[in-house]
């Protein structure tokens, strides 16, 4: 296998420095996905990993943009063949994150995000110890719930298990490097944005 160097070591033009991992765990509803939207919109020199899920496409949601949408048979095989960083089960899905473009991108220098759940994030930590690892927090569990809801394309199934799982990942909040409360949109992204680039 091969090794990836993920330490920041001195620029020089033959040897650029090598990129780093930066994972965003935090339940579901707490608004990830739209500060993940306008970082990269405000950053466009950060790549962002795009995972495969044998989850359905939410409506709006494009093959290739949000995720890969793929079948369970297809997600086993590439687990099979090694091509994923990590990936975890959640919900009753399975997400993965694809290892080849995530690697080079990293040996190119760049600062690669990866939007992913708590098992995900500690499979990452363990093998890349130089990750910036960040939790996003809500302002409480209650107004979780109301996210959660109000976003009304999930079955009451699926919204017991995300809000048992959301419970879950916030006790573990503790683990990460830093922990943003996303009260406040614009103060939530400058801190998100303190924490990459300062
Ligand atoms: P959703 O179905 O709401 O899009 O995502 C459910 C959860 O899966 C979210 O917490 C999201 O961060 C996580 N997730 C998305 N992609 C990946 C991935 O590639 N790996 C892991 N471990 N989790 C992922």
């Amino acid at each position: 296998m091969q090794v990836l160097s993920l330490e920041s070591g001195a620029t020089n033009k033959e040897h650029p420095s090598p990129g780093k991992l930066i994972i965003f765990t935090g339940p579901s509803g707490v608004g990830k996905g739209t500060l993940m939207r306008s970082l990269l919109q405000r950053h466009p020199e950060l790549y962002y990993s795009v995972s495969v899920t044998t989850r359905l496409p939410r409506p709006g949601e494009i093959d290739g943009k949000e995720y890969y949408f793929i079948s369970r048979s297809k997600f086993e095989q590439l687990v099979q063949n090694n091509e994923f960083l990590e990936w975890a089960e959640f919900a009753g899905n399975c997400y993965g994150t694809p290892r080849e473009p995530v690697e080079r991108q990293i040996r190119e220098g760049k600062l690669v995000v990866l939007e992913i759940e708590l098992e995900g994030a500690r499979q990452i930590r363990a093998t890349f110890p130089g990750t910036l690892s960040i939790f996003i927090l809500p302002p409480s569990f209650q107004e979780l719930e109301k996210r959660i809801r109000n976003r009304g394309n999930d079955s009451e199934q699926a919204i017991t298990r995300r809000l048992a799982r959301a419970q879950e990942e916030i006790n573990a909040a503790d683990e990460f490097d830093i922990r943003i409360v996303n009260d406040d949109f614009e103060t939530a992204l400058k801190s998100i944005e303190a924490a990459l680039f300062q």
